[in-house]
């Protein structure tokens, strides 16, 4: 497996083209730097972020890609100086693999938002030392520096645990950020991936909580989420009736829409926090934020907080709702993400790959 530079040759699927696919290829995890830590990837999430990135629709793409950063396995090798991990570990990997751990946002446990040149995504980035492109966990293993390596509590399954990488933290860091409990009233709007991880959050925290969904099919899904109500956003006098209910609107809709229909349900004060839509935002009249509501976004969440987001999901058994697939029906899943076809999240089995 080691070549004569100690890198190491590694299957990987991943896309060429916006239009590619993806399809198999093999890249190169560098060899071990001194607070390196190798791991064999047991199971990888799919995010509609890997989507989006494959098929360049944010425009930022640099082929080839190979997306994944909902990523579990086991720790192979470690590099001379790490000392949070050993092999045999069960540990995970979100969308960070490097930051520069100094400015004052890392200072303060946010490396998602470093200030020095942002931070580097598990894909579509360039390592900070040697400026190689970054590639995620649709692959056999990969390298990081171990403080971007978490630690997957004993009691959370690896093919569960995977999906808490990116749709776990994404739902809990906003919830967190605005202080929901017990009381709070919560509505999450599209229930899919980040979504159902919102609910089942939210609902662990105390909070009552709404699905705003346009798939009527949902609405039994809601309950056993843990939902205490389901509105089918086309339904105006439904929506009505909730005006000035929620103090938070989690809006995980992944394409460009209208949010003023949400802030409308906001009570004074309330926050909707935009976590889908990566794009231009239709036009909202700032007359419905006079009503004081507040309109913001948040990105994934730092590594303290996804490490105690993984521990707040074993203690409370909150796991998600998972389809497990092998690789090469990945294009397969990626259609069916589109149509919201997914219950809730697709995993990749990465023993499939080993095999293919
Ligand atoms: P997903 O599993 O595909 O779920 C999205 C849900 O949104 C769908 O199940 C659907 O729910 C609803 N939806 C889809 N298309 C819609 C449309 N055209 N109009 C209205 N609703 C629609 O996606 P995901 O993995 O949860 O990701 C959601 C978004 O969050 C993506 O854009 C992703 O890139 C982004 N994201 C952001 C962050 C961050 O840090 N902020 C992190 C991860 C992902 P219903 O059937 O219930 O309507
Ligand atoms: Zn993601």
């Amino acid at each position: 497996m080691t070549t004569a530079t100690n890198e190491y040759p590694t299957k990987a699927y991943g896309a060429t083209a916006p239009d590619s696919g993806v399809g198999p290829m093999e890249i190169v995890r560098r060899g071990l730097r001194h607070d390196d830590v190798l791991i064999d990837i047991t199971h990888c999430g799919i995010c509609h972020s890997d989507l989006h990135t494959a098929r360049n629709d944010w425009g930022r793409t640099t082929y080839p890609i190979v997306p994944g950063h909902e990523i579990v396995g086991t720790v192979a090798a470690i590099g001379e100086s790490v000392t949070r991990h050993e092999v045999g570990d069960r540990v995970a990997i979100g969308c960070l693999v490097d930051s520069c751990m100094e400015c004052k946002h890392c200072d303060a446990d946010l490396e998602q938002y470093c200030v020095e040149g942002g931070a580097t995504g598990t894909y579509n980035s360039k390592d900070r030392r040697d400026g190689s492109p970054t590639h995620g966990g649709y692959s056999e293993r990969i390298v990081c520096r171990e403080e971007f390596v978490l630690k997957v509590p004993d009691n959370l399954p690896m093919a569960e645990a995977a999906p808490l990488l990116c749709a776990g933290i994404t739902s809990y860091s906003p919830l967190k950020t605005w202080k929901i409990g017990p009381g709070s009233k919560v509505a999450v709007a599209g229930l899919g991936g980040l979504g159902h991880m919102g609910v089942k959050l939210a609902a662990a925290m105390g909070a009552e909580v709404t699905v705003l969904s346009r798939s009527e099919s949902k609405r039994e899904d809601a309950e056993k989420l843990g939902a205490h109500d389901f509105l089918n956003t086309s339904d105006k006098t439904a929506m009505k009736g909730k005006t000035g209910y929620f103090d938070m609107v989690l809006n995980t809709i992944p394409v460009r829409h209208d949010v003023t229909p949400y802030l409308h349900l906001l009570r004074i004060d309330g926050v909707q926090v935009l976590v889908g839509m990566i794009d231009m935002m239709p036009e909202v009249h700032t007359g419905i934020l006079l009503g004081r509501k507040v309109l913001t976004g948040s990105g994934i969440g730092g590594l303290a907080e996804t490490q105690e987001m993984l521990e707040f999901c074993a203690e409370h058994g909150i796991v998600p709702d998972i389809e497990v697939i092998p690789m090469h029906d990945i294009n397969h899943a990626y259609e069916r993400m589109e149509a919201s076809d997914v219950k809730y999240r697709f995993v990749i089995d990465m023993e499939s790959l080993r095999e293919g």
